[in-house]
């Protein structure tokens, strides 16, 4: 049974002149009883079932506290001791997102300014590969639900929880002051509905992009469309699971399943694939593929091979590996890349049994010594429970398969040590044996 909280008048004896400077007027988040230990250990979000009550410390406001979706709070054990501040929202089931365990630390715009440059001088080392990199990832960077892209003269944001909605302005002045006078907000509808926030997007700063801008990785030309584009335009988190890729393709039939716009089967022609079939369901998708494609022959970057040598299939992947087991077709490195087929813990039963026999199907095309790359970018998929499901179907599918390597996303995607959620995409690559 957790124990009732104390009175506010109890806790604001036993705080006073505890909290910051700045903490006084701010409301306070009073934990269950032993509900303090994630924060002890400093992962950043509180959950609504942890909560005691919302008081108003000494800030003079009523009670019932009206709270601002992202107002700062500070987050206190049940016996009174200080452990985080945070933004605060009613309409999640994540009440606090925690953005200092410094009692000390001033949360105001200088600090988000601060925070952004920092992220973005983290990342400096990056762009001689590519010119499109993550510069700002949400926790990992010590600003939950925050994302900033950068493509070329762009910078892409994300504001996807109200702790960060509060500093909008900021966020834009730190993306300006960081140099760049292109601005696209991306902030979309699915997770800023839970966090009540209504979808907002387009030009925030420079004129409306004309159409999809190029982009260049490892000496492969990409095209990204930042308004209508998955994500904030592309997949940057697979660069350089794509270079691997890259320099394995030498000679070999590729199959990249879900392929998007073709980010890996680029790649795999770059390297020197001997043919490249490519399988999305989205026929638009497949369009700037092929678009994709046709600039990096133009550029002669795409492989010794012609245009004859890839193959673009708009088709339910699963229905298309379950065809070319019929007709005996294999291949010799074989990429799944698919959607995220557990978008939270509800659906992982349901998740698991799609990514094995996604798996099984694939291993089944593999020619002795093939290659497999595959992928889940599913947070409610740990590393752990998707090895597991792929041991799954090597058994099933009777076939031998060694793991050579673990993959993961690229240093632009960084997973706070005390965060793990934050790795969300997990790879292997196994060959046939
Ligand atoms: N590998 C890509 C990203 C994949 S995103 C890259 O590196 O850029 C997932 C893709 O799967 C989307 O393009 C989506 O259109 C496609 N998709 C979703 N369900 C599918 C299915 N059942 N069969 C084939 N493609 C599917």
């Amino acid at each position: 049974m957790p124990r009732p909280a104390p009175s506010a008048s109890k806790l604001a004896a036993k705080l006073s002149g505890a909290l910051p400077k700045l903490g006084h007027s701010r409301p306070m988040v009073v934990l269950l009883a032993g509900k303090d230990k994630s924060l002890l250990r400093r992962h950043p979000w509180v959950f609504a079932g942890a909560i005691a009550t919302v008081r108003a410390a000494d800030s003079g406001r009523p009670e019932p506290l009206v709270m601002q979706p992202g107002e700062l709070v500070d987050v206190v054990s049940n016996d009174g001791r200080w452990l985080a501040s945070g933004g605060y929202c009613e309409a999640s089931s994540i009440r606090v997102r925690c953005l200092s365990f410094s009692r000390d630390e001033v949360i105001d715009a200088a600090w988000v300014t601060e925070k952004i440059a920092a992220a973005i001088a983290r990342r400096a080392g990056l762009i001689e590969r590519t010119d499109a990199r993550r510069l700002v990832f949400g926790e990992a960077d010590g600003l939950p639900g925050l994302i900033v892209d950068h493509y070329g003269p762009w910078a892409v944001m994300q504001i996807l929880s109200a702790a960060m909605e509060l500093w909008r302005d900021a966020i834009v002045a730190a993306i300006q002051a960081a140099g760049f006078t292109q601005i696209y907000e991306r902030s979309e509808a699915s997770a800023r509905q839970k966090e009540g926030l209504e979808a907002r997007e387009g030009v925030v700063l420079g004129q409306a992009p004309a159409g999809p801008m190029p982009m260049i990785e490892d000496g492969v030309h990409h095209l990204v469309d930042i308004v209508a584009g998955h994500k904030t335009g592309a997949y940057l988190d697979q660069r350089d699971n794509r270079e691997l890729v890259m320099r394995l393709a030498q000679g070999k039939r590729v199959l990249n399943c879900f392929c998007y716009t073709g980010g890996f089967s680029h790649a795999a022609r770059r390297g020197g694939a001997a043919s490249v079939v490519s399988v999305d369901s989205s026929e638009p998708a497949l369009a700037q593929a092929r678009e994709i494609e046709l600039l990096n022959l133009a550029q002669g970057e795409a492989g010794s091979s012609g245009q004859e040598a890839s193959e673009w299939i708009a088709s339910n992947a699963f229905d298309l590996l379950k065809s070319f087991e019929r007709t005996g077709r294999v291949f010799d490195l074989i990429v799944l890349d698919p959607p995220k087929f557990a978008p939270s813990q509800h659906h992982l039963d349901k998740a698991a049994r799609a990514y094995k026999e996604l798996n099984l199907k694939a291993m089944q095309l593999l020619a002795p010594g093939g290659l497999l790359l595959t992928f889940s970018c599913s947070g409610a998929v740990s590393v752990e429970l998707f090895q597991k499901i792929v041991a799954g179907a090597v058994i099933d599918a009777g076939v031998q398969m060694q793991l050579l390597k673990r993959l993961e996303a690229g240093s632009d995607h960084p997973m706070l040590m005390t965060h793990p959620e934050g790795e969300y995409l997990k790879g292997l690559m196994l060959a046939r044996v």
